[in-house]
């Protein structure tokens, strides 16, 4: 994996609350932080276990760390917007084999209401780039995922109201069923009490 030259976490830990982790070296909820994380009073925060941080989250980083296409106002904690590499689910009309996600971990609306947000989304689906629009479930529970790459939305594009599809898109996410993210691993169990 390549990462961005220049381009580090800082305290940015939102893949270290927002995914579930299942793994048999360290299990976490989603939605719960990581008791490793820590934040200081200066402002700054970070893993305390850095340097012993488990393989799992040596071998992670998301889309904003290894993909170039992200200006460096994505970082996650300060944009509201986890994107992720999307490897899973990619229809085979498309000539990629990989996507983008774009998990909303901030104010879901706010984002999508935002021209540089709604810009990114244009550009994805109008050069054919398999998009996904992600909202995070209650703790414990699997992110709600779907496509971008419609026809409602390649339409609305055409007819200049994106922001009002990417809000309807908001509203289909937000009356999602939830279902647990099944952890089936246990020993290390990392995740801060509610
Ligand atoms: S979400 Fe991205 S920038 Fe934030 S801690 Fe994880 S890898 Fe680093
Ligand atoms: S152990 Fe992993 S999940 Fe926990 S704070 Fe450190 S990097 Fe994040």
């Amino acid at each position: 994996m390549t990462l961005i030259p220049g381009r580090e976490c800082g305290d940015c830990t939102v893949c270290c609350t927002a995914p579930s982790i299942n793994k048999p070296e360290i299990q976490k909820l989603s939605g719960a932080a990581c008791r490793h994380c820590t934040s200081l009073p200066s402002g700054g925060g970070g893993c305390a276990i850095y340097d012993a941080r488990p393989p799992v989250c040596r071998s992670f980083y998301c889309a904003w760390r290894t993909v170039d296409i992200f200006s460096d106002d994505w970082r996650p904690d300060k944009s509201g917007v986890l994107p992720y590499v999307e490897t899973e689910g990619i229809s085979e009309d498309f000539d990629l084999g990989t996507g983008i996600g774009l998990m909303l971990v901030g104010n879901p609306l706010k984002t999508v209401r935002q021209r540089w947000f709604q810009d990114f989304v244009v550009t994805g689906v109008t050069s054919s780039v398999p998009l996904f629009l992600s909202l995070p479930g209650p703790r414990g529970c699997q992110a709600a995922t779907v496509s971008l790459n419609t026809e409602e939305m390649v339409g609305a594009i055409a007819r200049g109201m994106v922001k009002e599809a990417l809000e309807q898109v908001v509203k289909i996410l937000r009356g999602w069923d939830f279902q647990p993210a099944e952890i089936t691993y246990a020993g290390n169990d990392v995740s801060t009490p509610d």
